[in-house]
């Protein structure tokens, strides 16, 4: 049987900075990812940020990765507009967030999971190499057994890892970091399976736009990005909102909202995503000029209706790409250089000429709609809520969402971050027991819950921070107090002093976090404050077109699958309660109703976990399932 030092299962954000740390204090490591390649099952909003928090130390990602990371990962924009939007039908009123989004921020850059998590594999491989690591992908850990040592060695109890696609082999220690829906949590049976009152359900699109033109619309400079943030009616009276964020040249643009308030008043994700893109201010953003092809004459011969289709749709797709590289500066240089044309006004020339024959040719119509790339959805961890307070079991250590961490409160959405902080300390820990050779729970289990209770992003899912609440409160200070209600009268005004918000603040983290959540996460805060401050106070915002939103066949049929012929999923009562409120939450309606019992087609699974919480629920084997391009 093989023998390796360390074990990490799962290659999202966390599990490869585990690597790459522990390969960076010369230990040796291998990372199990299940999807074929890394960042193929990834998604995330995102905004990954870098931070600074005045109550001591976080592990950034500069941190592990080295300070050539800005320069050389792919990461798409610096935020630096954050706004938050009250929405009610076509009236807007906007707070500007970015002195909250740079609170204790060294930066926050937008990023697509796919790209990132395989440019921080690529790193993360070459120093595990150098130890006798890596990374095997494609490999899904099935099961877990202990080999006991005798009596006196205990604490060195190895793991053998029973995999589908490999021969078992055994570790020293683990670091779990297998996402939300955990297996590992579940096969040591460390923690139950998180409830929807500590979960969000996200679900995103990515759409296309230029480079040049995202610039224009949103106002920013050459690399700068702005994040929007929704709440109001978009939400259809669920807790918590919508976003758009600009990447170089895609928009992310998602909804995430409470699992809780899901299952109150089950709507389809892909409902509250067509929501956000049907609100008129985001119908602005996304907004492109798309060629449409005519309908080809019947009366034609069969054969030239093939060829005119054959070089209508190769004529459009020139032009799409042509535009979309002109459009990017990089683009253009590249065309230039390589010889192709001589000008820019050279490539734009060439790019009227084409849209020109398409339209006089071939009938072609240009119009205003958009371009939809991916659709996805994933569970978010509430780490308010459902953070392990004591994230290991024997010798395996658990961190990120597997974990259950996570700072998401109002426009604080942090999971990316936060993960790459406990990988470090989940790192740290287990070097620590390599060079001691005790791997026990009490040395090192400990040793990693302390660090990771000594971390301020734990402090930050415990307790307010009356600091950010001033910078929040600042911000919106030209909401008059008596819009938001009597409820929150007596709050604003509390919190508005200076001495009394200190005060108000060391009561309420008296009182406990617990307590105040259903107070702050309600439908008064997310749904009707921000539509009675968007209908008395916003501005109307109009918008000319109706977007073409794809149908929910249309986006699955683009997603990108290796079928498994065995489901991974195994409904267990196909009559209760959940599982018929599964056949409305599955973002790729999975579930369908026959004779009054829930049927599962696994088939269009994206892995979301929605129905993990009473279904008999796995990964899919190593390769197979959802390969997402973008995350
Ligand atoms: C819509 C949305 C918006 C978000 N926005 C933001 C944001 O703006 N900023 C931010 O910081 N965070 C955001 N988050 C949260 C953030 O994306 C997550 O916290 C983060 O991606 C989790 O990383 P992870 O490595 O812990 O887990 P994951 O990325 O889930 O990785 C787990 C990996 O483990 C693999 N795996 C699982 N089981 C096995 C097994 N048995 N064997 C082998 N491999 C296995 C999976 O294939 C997967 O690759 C958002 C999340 C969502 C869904
Ligand atoms: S079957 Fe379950 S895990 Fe798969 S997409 Fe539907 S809800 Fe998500």
């Amino acid at each position: 049987m093989e023998h390796f030092d360390v074990a990490i299962v799962g290659g999202g954000s966390a599990g490869l900075a585990a690597l790459r740390q522990l390969s960076n204090l010369g230990k040796q490591a291998v990372l199990i990812e299940a999807g074929k390649t890394v960042g193929s099952k990834n998604i995330s909003g995102g905004i990954l940020y870098s931070k600074k928090l005045k109550n001591g130390k976080v592990y950034n990602v500069e941190d592990v990765y080295g300070k050539d990371f800005l320069s050389e990962a792919p990461i798409e924009r610096l935020i630096t507009k954050y706004i938050l939007h009250a929405t009610s039908k076509d009236k807007v009123f906007s707070i500007d967030l970015t002195r909250a989004h740079e609170y204790q921020a060294n930066f926050g850059y937008s990023v697509l999971l796919n790209k990132l998590n395989s440019w921080f594999a690529k790193e993360a491989e070459e120093s595990a190499e150098k130890q006798g690591g890596g990374i095997i992908s494609g490999v899904h850990v099935q099961s877990l057994s202990w080999q006991h040592q005798q009596q006196q060695q205990q604490q060195n109890d190895r793991v053998i890892i029973n995999t589908n696609e490999l021969e078992e082999f055994e570790v020293k220690a683990i670091i779990a970091a297998d996402g939300v829906n955990s297996e590992i949590a579940e096969l040591t049976g460390i923690r139950h399976k998180f409830s929807p009152d500590e979960l969000y359900q996200g679900v995103k699109v990515v759409v296309k736009l230029p480079e040049e033109i995202i610039e224009q619309r949103f106002q920013i400079g050459p690399n700068e990005g702005v994040a929007h943030l929704f709440a109001g009616d978009i939400t259809m009276n669920h807790i918590g909102g919508g976003f758009v964020y600009t990447n170089r040249d895609t928009l992310s643009i998602g909804a995430v909202y409470h699992y809780d308030s899901l299952m109150e008043n089950p709507t389809e994700p892909y409902v509250l995503v067509n929501t956000l893109l049907s609100n008129p201010m985001v119908r602005e953003f996304i907004k492109d000029e798309v060629a449409i092809k005519e309908e080809i004459d019947k009366n034609l011969p069969k054969e030239e209706q093939l060829r005119t289709r054959f070089a209508v749709s190769k004529l459009i797709k020139t032009w799409e790409e042509l535009r979309h590289t002109y459009y990017s500066p990089s683009g253009r240089a590249k065309l230039i250089e390589n010889g192709k044309y001589k000008s820019s006004e050279e490539i734009k020339a060439r790019l009227d000429f084409i849209h020109k024959e398409l339209s006089s040719k071939y009938g072609t119509r240009f119009v205003t709609d958009y371009i939809e790339l991916e659709y996805s959805a994933k569970l978010v961890p509430d780490g308010k809520r459902c953070r392990m307070k004591k994230p290991y079991y024997k010798n395996i250590l658990f961190i990120g969402d597997a974990a259950g961490r996570g700072i998401f409160i109002g426009p604080r959405i942090e999971g990316l971050n936060v993960g790459i902080d406990d990988a470090v300390r989940a790192a740290n820990a287990v070097a620590r027991s390599i060079d001691r050779n005790n791997f026990s729970p009490n040395y090192m289990g400990e040793f990693y819950s302390q660090l990771v209770e000594d971390s301020p992003y734990t402090r930050d899912m415990k307790e307010i921070d009356k600091d950010y609440l001033k910078v929040f409160l600042d911000a919106a200070k030209d909401v008059p107090k008596d819009i938001v209600g009597s409820r929150y009268g007596m709050i604003f005004k509390l919190m508005s002093s200076g001495t009394f918000r200190g005060l108000a603040v060391g009561f309420a983290n008296m009182l406990g976090y617990d307590r105040l959540l259903p107070l702050i996460e309600s439908e008064e805060t997310y749904v009707q404050v921000p539509i009675e401050i968007a209908e008395k106070l916003g501005s109307r915002v109009s918008s000319s077109y109706a977007p073409s939103i794809p149908t929910l066949a249309q986006r699955i049929a683009r997603l990108k699958y290796d079928d498994d012929s065995v489901s991974h999923i195994k409904v267990l009562d196909p009559k209760s309660e959940f599982m018929k409120k599964m056949v409305i939450l599955c973002p790729t309606k999975c579930y369908i109703t026959e004779n009054n019992k829930v049927m599962l087609q696994h088939e269009g699974c994206i892995e979301c976990g929605t129905c993990a919480k009473d279904t008999e629920w796995r990964h899919p084997r190593g390769e197979k399932g959802i390969n997402y391009q973008y995350g």
